[in-house]
């Protein structure tokens, strides 16, 4: 592991300040080991889209450290593969972990917002941990933080803290990105603390989201919730005497890194073993967290359906998925575990012949360089979750055929469908439409294979990651940038209820 800091090292930034990060996990993970601590880098849409960021711009990167607080707190840790980043923990203790983590983030929130509403668990004390960890983000952070930096927060897990950072320190710049789909008025007003997370966000001067169907919607619950008024046509709304502006940007890829990749002399070898040890004419492949928002059940039913349909791909299609585990303290996490492991072992014993298996499922995460082999090898990507904010996975797969040979599934229920719109679209609730989009991308021939990649990379290279970054950060209320919020509002009052409430927690 690189080097830990007990003490801030010295760091000289720009005069234009320094770029703040606030996330609930940072590009590592954390974790003691018998011989001290161990680094582990984080695999998430997340941290993917963030770590191109670090290329462009010096800063501070505030997070958890994705297990209990350390011995005595990580401090700082070393920035030197971070590129200039500084890397700073928020220590969380276990209850802390259970509440907001496992609690409010992924029994409230996650299922909330991917519309699977039976699983989430609205609970008092999840409620209140939420509130009181997001205090504790903003509280390690604004220490950090002086004008003119410029504050960037990121995701669900943290929608409070802007509205804390702005109760601490009226005058910083605050941006926030929501990764996941935010969903229409009905559903969201099942949340029970629904003004309260309204009003944490809007304690920013910009919003984010990947679609305009999302601005459309948290536009509609303030309007809706707060009774505030908004102006859907310009993305903005007055806030406390600030205007917020309320934007799109969906996430991109460094298509750079995954084009080299894909040209590499070892990658190129490592694709070419792979379907020599499946022992496969053709490969599909799949790379998600195992998340049940992911539609991994469905689509090995619909793989099935293919298999009992279309005997002559018996031995000929093999399917690849990359099932990385995730949130396994949450109960429906490990009981998808259990079913997805049935189900593969179900379809390999119906189907599987000597020397030869239909479905190989790996329970672990790979590289980078790893996954461009994987990328390269497939004949098919079938990308296909039953509700995704964006999906990385989708334009990794299109950055990597450089040779213009492959097809993407992709499902219409992920936010890079709205843009990806020359991939084969599948509704994955709908097995029969699976098995035939399956079967038309298997067959389909290689200059329409060509065509659709050619439209795709186009689109991949125009929304790539630092157009998201800068696109995004040039979007501030331009009165907000120049002046210091607290001459610009006179009026603001500096008044949270979400600090009233935290009191005494
Ligand atoms: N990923 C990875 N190693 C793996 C599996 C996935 O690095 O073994 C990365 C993948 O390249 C992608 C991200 O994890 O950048 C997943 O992002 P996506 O938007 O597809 O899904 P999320 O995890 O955010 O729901």
């Amino acid at each position: 592991m690189k080097k830990v800091f007990g003490e801030k090292p010295k760091f000289a930034w720009s005069n234009t300040g320094k770029l703040v990060l606030i996330s609930n996990r940072g590009p590592f993970q954390y974790k003691q080991s018998a011989n001290g601590l161990r680094r582990v880098h984080v695999v998430s849409g997340l941290v993917s889209a963030l770590e191109p960021v670090l290329k462009v711009r010096k800063g501070l990167w505030v997070a958890w450290s994705g297990s209990e607080s350390l011995v005595d707190g990580l401090r700082y840790a070393d920035s030197q593969d971070l590129k200039g980043f500084l890397w700073r923990e928020v220590p969380l203790t276990a209850a802390d972990i259970e509440g907001y983590y496992n609690g409010f983030a992924n029994q409230v929130l996650w299922p909330l917002c991917h519309y699977f509403i039976e699983k989430c668990h609205l609970r008092n004390e999840y409620w209140r941990t939420y509130l009181a960890v997001n205090r504790k983000f903003a509280r390690v952070a604004q220490a950090e933080i002086e004008w003119p930096d410029m504050v960037w927060v990121h995701d669900y897990h943290l929608s409070l803290v802007p509205a804390f950072l702005r109760y601490y320190k009226s005058s910083l710049k605050i941006s926030f990105f929501w990764h996941i789909p935010f969903p229409q008025r009905d559903v969201f007003r099942i949340l029970p603390w629904a003004k309260e997370l309204l009003k944490g966000i809007l304690g920013s001067d910009l919003i984010g989201f990947h679609l305009p169907a999302y601005v459309e919607n948290f536009l509609g619950c303030v309007s809706d919730v707060l009774g505030i008024e908004v102006d859907f046509r310009h993305g903005e709304l007055e806030y406390e005497g600030r205007r917020i502006a309320v934007r799109a940007f969906p996430v991109g890829v460094d298509p750079a890194v995954f084009q080299e990749l894909a040209r590499k002399e070892t990658v190129i070898r490592e694709a070419n073993q792979l379907k020599q040890e499946l022992k496969s004419e053709l490969l599909a492949l799949s790379i998600d967290r195992l998340d049940y928002s992911k539609g991994i059940l469905e689509r090995l039913r619909a793989l099935e359906l293919f298999w009992e349909r279309n005997t002559e791909y018996l031995n000929r299609l093999t399917f690849v998925q990359i099932a990385v585990p995730t949130r396994s303290g949450v109960p429906a996490y490990r009981r998808l575990r259990k079913e997805v492991e049935e189900l593969v072992s179900q379809i390999n014993r119906r189907f599987g012949r000597q020397g030869w298996l239909p479905v190989h499922c790996y329970y672990r995460s790979f590289t980078k360089e790893k996954l461009a082999a994987f990328y390269a090898a497939a004949d098919a990507a079938l990308v296909t979750p039953l509700r995704d904010g964006l999906n990385l996975v989708a334009k990794e797969y299109v950055a990597s055929k450089t040779d213009f040979k492959g097809v993407l599934v992709l499902s219409r229920f992920a936010g890079a469908a709205e843009e990806m719109n020359e991939a084969v679209l599948v509704n994955p609730y709908n097995i029969d439409d699976m098995e035939e989009k399956i079967k038309f991308a298997l067959t389909m021939s290689p200059a329409e294979q060509r065509r659709r990649l050619l439209l795709l990379r186009e689109k991949v290279l125009q929304h790539d990651s630092l157009w998201w970054v800068s696109s995004f950060l040039n979007s501030f209320p331009r009165e907000n940038l120049h002046q210091k919020a607290s001459v610009l509002n006179p009026g603001y009052t500096g008044r949270y209820a979400g600090e009233h409430l935290a009191k005494g927690l």
